[in-house]
């Protein structure tokens, strides 16, 4: 009986199986007691088991999304281990590999690249691409295989402690690049076409003013009045590049301080007054008036309130309207600036947060594409996010959506 005991206690605590012939019982009690203990080990051997399947399945599950991701991309990923052999192909590698993608996992790439200008970018030693840029060379365009003109750069991987673990080729169509370096340029116009437009016609009233021209006192307060717009269209431009170069850059930080909404919101509405008179806009303020005190950076904060409200004026066509609300829901605080403008063409909608993208139907106006990128990485440093619904031909709506916990409790609403 002990040596029975005995002989199961040791496989409770060893996790060895039960084969053998099993010793004689002499004692039921103490016999309870070890089979207790074993099924207790059984038990808790189980939940590890169960565990670490549950763990395996929660890897493999991200790394399957992690492969669907790449598979999915239109630039071609070849990963290379430190003997060149292939470790991962995505999709669109194809029209480069003499074997199936999915087919080339642990294959030499010298043996299954097509183009001899690949090949002669690999690097045994990982020296060339261990340079900041590795190298890189051009493909021409292979109709039979379906490829575009390609670039192909070689770079290499290393892990967390800077030791080289193997090089990756990129294979990118060469009309991705030129269509990014084509928006860059865009912007650039853009953004001069912007700057030069308020200077000129600041230089225009400024002349006529020095001229002396205009005795007309109310004609001398319009031009002034015009000076001023412009003016502050040049800084509000000036503004929202270096905010988002700032931001990009991660160098913005955040200049905290109580700060009183109604107020805000008030100072940015009169800024817009005089162009909504001008366009015949019924502009709305419908402000409560104990709006709350949010600890935010208030002049960045203003630059977001101001980007979605003067979108809002230059966007509504003479005698529609632009409503200004508050509300409070839940975790959050939301503030609306609705109009009656052209609207966003649904397709537009999801892309007029990113950088430079302005909707064809907005070119009438004159705009960068960088207003409410602006604004949204602005909220986003506040935590909170920007929502825009829209129906064209019947106006817009921006929400900008923060957490309470921006509310300044000892202060209060
Ligand atoms: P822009 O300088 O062109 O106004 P933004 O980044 O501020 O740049 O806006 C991006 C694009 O979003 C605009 O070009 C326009 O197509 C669209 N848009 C933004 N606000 C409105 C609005 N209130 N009504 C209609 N379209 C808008």
């Amino acid at each position: 009986m002990q040596a029975l005991c005995h002989h199961l206690d040791s496989i409770a605590e060893s996790g060895t199986r039960l084969d053998g012939p099993l010793p004689k019982i002499r004692s039921l009690e103490r016999l309870v007691d070890s089979l207790q203990r074993l099924l207790h080990r059984i038990e808790s051997d189980q939940r590890e088991s169960l565990e670490l399947l549950t763990s395996n399945r929660l890897v493999a599950r991200e790394l399957g999304r992690t492969y669907a991701l790449l598979n999915s991309l239109s630039i071609g990923s070849l990963l290379l281990d430190n003997t060149e052999k292939i470790q991962f192909a995505n999709e669109a590698t194809a029209p480069f590999l003499t074997v199936a993608p999915n087919q080339a996992h642990g294959q030499s790439v010298r043996g299954v690249l097509k183009d001899a200008e690949v090949l002669a970018l690999l690097d045994p030693g990982g020296e060339a691409a261990a340079t900041r840029w590795g190298r890189s060379t051009e493909l021409p365009a292979d109709p039979e295989s379906g490829r575009e003109d390609t670039a192909v750069s070689l770079s290499s991987v290393s892990d967390e402690n800077e030791e080289p673990v193997g090089q990756i080729l990129v294979f990118q169509p060469i009309t991705q690049i030129k269509s990014m370096e084509k928006i860059q340029t865009e912007f650039v116009d853009s953004v001069a076409h912007e700057l030069r437009t308020p200077l000129t016609s600041i230089r225009a009233y400024v002349e006529l003013l020095i001229d002396g021209e205009t005795t007309d006192k109310q004609m001398q307060h319009d031009f002034y009045n015009v000076i001023y717009e412009e003016t502050y269209r040049l800084s509000q431009l000036i503004d929202n590049l270096l905010n988002i170069s700032m931001m990009e850059s991660g160098t913005a930080k955040l200049d905290v301080t109580p700060t009183r909404l109604k107020r805000l919101l008030e100072e940015s509405l009169e800024v817009v007054r005089p162009q909504c008179e001008k366009k015949n806009i019924d502009l709305v303020a419908d402000l409560d008036d104990r709006l709350p005190t949010l600890d935010i950076d208030k002049s960045l904060f203003n630059v977001a309130v101001m980007n979605i409200l003067s979108n809002a004026v230059k966007y509504t066509p003479e005698s529609g309207t632009v409503i200004v609300t508050t509300s409070s829901r839940g975790e959050e605080y939301h503030i609306q600036v609705r109009d009656s403008g052209i609207g966003i063409p649904e397709e537009d909608l999801p892309r007029v947060f990113e950088k430079f993208y302005r909707s064809d139907s907005a070119k009438a106006e004159q705009g960068s594409g960088i207003g409410l990128p602006t604004a949204l990485q602005i909220v986003r440093l506040h935590g909170g996010d920007i929502h825009a619904t829209s129906k064209v031909g019947e106006g817009s709506e921006f929400t900008i959506v923060l957490p309470r916990t921006l509310i300044n409790t000892s202060i209060g609403e």
